[in-house]
């Protein structure tokens, strides 16, 4: 885990007996990929959402061509940028988070890069989603295993992506997991990552979930 990430994790007020539950923001409690597609409209570019991936799907406006690995790294940079407090929240989210807070504490784990992290903590306030925002870099495995290290209680973890899903079984195995795509095209272009305990794209069902799960160990 790199240190910076270290240094936010450990910089955490955290209630050691209190449930945890860990979100993930783009395409979670962020509409991430709609967000995306308005960006790239402005700027010449379409999203071909043929497969659940964005380098290899981002084409040029006109000529069609495919953008290159490169050109979409530059993209992404700027999105982040310029249109990271732009995003549309994911319905339901605030909602569904508050209600679970009264039994739990919430974090947001994001891969935002570095110089979007304060835009995202902005806009996760303007949304009422004003809790604490560690911006990670890479696996989310390792967080998760610190966090759920510190925490006697149930963890719950939701990512939109299988690879965060699998690392975070894989290192910290006590930790329930929710396969969260808040995009309906993209929820219909990947199957539930192996280890999750459930698969949705709706907020309401995720709250219903870590509900019962609190309820049947006596939270
Ligand atoms: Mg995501």
């Amino acid at each position: 885990m790199e240190s910076h990430v270290r240094t936010q994790l450990e910089s955490l007020t955290l209630d050691p007996q209190r449930p945890l539950i860990v979100t993930d923001a783009d395409e979670v409690v962020a509409y991430f990929i709609a967000g995306l597609e308005r960006f790239l409209d402005r700027n010449g570019h379409w999203l071909d959402l043929k497969s659940f991936a964005i380098t290899g799907n981002i084409r040029k406006r006109g000529s069609n061509e495919v953008s290159t690995q490169a050109e979409v790294k530059d993209l992404l940079a700027e999105f982040f940028n310029t249109d990271t407090e732009l995003l549309d929240p994911v319905d339901g989210a605030a909602d569904a988070l508050r209600a679970l807070n009264a039994r739990a504490q919430v974090i947001v784990l994001s891969n935002v890069p570095p110089s979007a992290h304060a835009a995202r903590q902005r806009w996760l306030t303007q949304h009422g989603m004003n809790y604490p925002l560690i911006a990670n870099a890479g696996s989310k495995g390792p967080p998760l295993r610190f966090l759920e290290e510190h925490i006697n209680a149930p963890v719950f973890f939701l990512d939109d992506l299988p690879p965060h899903l699998d690392a975070v079984a894989e290192h910290a195995g006590s930790v329930s997991l929710l396969h969260f795509i808040a995009d309906k095209r993209l929820a219909a272009l990947v199957a539930p990552a192996q280890n999750c305990h459930l698969h949705t794209s709706d907020w309401p069902v995720a709250r219903a979930f870590i509900e019962a799960r609190l309820e049947s160990h006596g939270f």
